[in-house]
């Protein structure tokens, strides 16, 4: 198997693995009960939090434990609800974003042709009414990677403004991070966020986990209301052996970041010098794991079906969208035209790869697309 669809998921470490095993069997205990066991749980719980906190520069109580990125990005966006305003998004954010902006009736800020965000438009539709602004530190389907500080230095200014025009709705940004944490160093403080979203499933850990960051004067309401957990903020038995994973797979990511950075663009340049007959889309401002290739006048899942048949998984985009047949959101937001969205794959690299598998993929994929010219032309 040759796999590059690190973007839609990645295999647990044997780190984490191991560090989760005990928390499934002998230290089983619920972190709430009262006696010692449990509460050795409960502390073993508390570190790994702080772990995972420590890897952005945040302090254990700043994090909310959730069940993974699409929860965690649905609670940060109820700062809309408690402090009654408007909400933008990024044109290319993920759909757990997109679909919650729409029901706050949220309005996208465009994107340039490269995928980055259109500060003219940040700043044309800042209304006094908006409290949250949503842009993801990397893209899911590009790769690309958003100037987020310059952001964050808009909003301050923009709430110096309010406040000397005596308007006290807040103004917060929130950025989902689930893609960068294995190839950027995040710091809350530095990045300028007030909630970030973290997931475990893209940082070779288990899936069903993330963690929302919550800057201290931000007001959220809870996703799900019980027991109380998570300061009240997502109640349910903590996923003890999660967290823990989490926070095994969290701290080697952020102890991997320069080496990744420099593995994956080797495999990245290999790779581009060795397809064929291809327009490279992220081509500026991108993670180095991502590759997008547009093959136009080709119809990419039939060169997906081609090479699953040899054992190599690529994808056109979104995992989720994908599987539904859906059109790509993000690609159609770069201006892409609907033959050059249904030519395009994604390749993601991932610590499975090497350059072997790289040279052994550009093969095939060149021959697959050959293959399809071939037939398309004389059909
Ligand atoms: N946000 C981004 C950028 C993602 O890539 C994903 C994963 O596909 C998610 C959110 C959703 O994560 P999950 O399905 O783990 O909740």
């Amino acid at each position: 198997m040759i796999y590059l669809d690190h973007a839609a998921a990645t295999p647990v470490s044997k780190k984490a693995l191991r560090a989760m095993e005990p928390y499934f069997s002998e230290v089983f205990f619920n972190p709430s009960a009262a006696y010692l066991p449990a509460k050795k749980v409960a502390a073993d719980y508390e570190a790994a939090k702080a772990t995972v906190a420590q890897a952005i520069g945040a302090k254990q109580a700043d994090l909310v434990i959730t069940a993974g990125a699409t929860e965690a990005n649905n609670l940060a966006f109820t700062v809309a609800e408690n402090a009654g305003g408007k909400v933008l998004y990024l044109a290319t954010e993920h759909d757990s974003v997109r679909k919650v902006a729409e029901k706050f009736g949220g309005k996208e800020i465009r994107v340039s042709k490269s995928g980055v965000i259109l500060i003219e438009d940040l700043k044309s539709k800042l209304s006094d009414e908006v409290v949250l602004i949503s842009v993801s530190l990397a893209n899911n389907e590009l790769g690309t990677i958003q100037p987020l500080s310059e952001v964050a230095s808009i909003i301050r200014a923009a709430r110096v403004d309010r406040l000397s025009r005596g308007i006290k709705r807040p103004l917060y940004l929130h950025s989902d991070a689930s893609q960068a944490m294995n190839l950027l160093d995040i710091n809350v403080a530095r990045l300028g966020v007030d909630l970030l979203t973290l997931n475990s499933a893209k940082v070779y850990g288990p899936k069903g986990v993330g963690a929302l960051y919550v800057s201290h004067e931000v007001r959220l309401s809870p996703v799900t209301v019980g027991g109380g957990q998570e300061k009240g903020l997502r109640a349910g038995t903590e996923n003890v052996p999660g967290v823990i994973g989490f926070a095994t797979a969290i701290r080697e990511a952020k102890a991997h970041v320069g080496g990744n950075r420099k593995k994956y663009a080797v495999l990245r340049n290999l790779l581009l010098r060795n397809l064929e007959g291809f327009e490279l889309v992220n081509k500026k401002h991108s993670l180095d794991n991502f590759v997008v290739l547009c093959y136009n006048g080709i119809d990419a899942e039939r060169l997906i079906f081609m090479l699953e048949e040899q054992g190599i998984y690529v994808s056109t985009g979104a995992a989720c969208a994908a599987s539904k047949g859906e059109k790509s959101h993000v690609l159609a937001a770069i201006g892409l035209s609907g033959s050059e969205i249904n030519g395009s794959l994604r390749i993601t690299l991932g610590e499975t790869n090497d350059e072997e598998q790289i040279l052994e993929a550009a093969k095939a994929i060149n021959a697959a697309v050959a293959n399809e010219r071939a037939r398309t032309h004389h059909g």
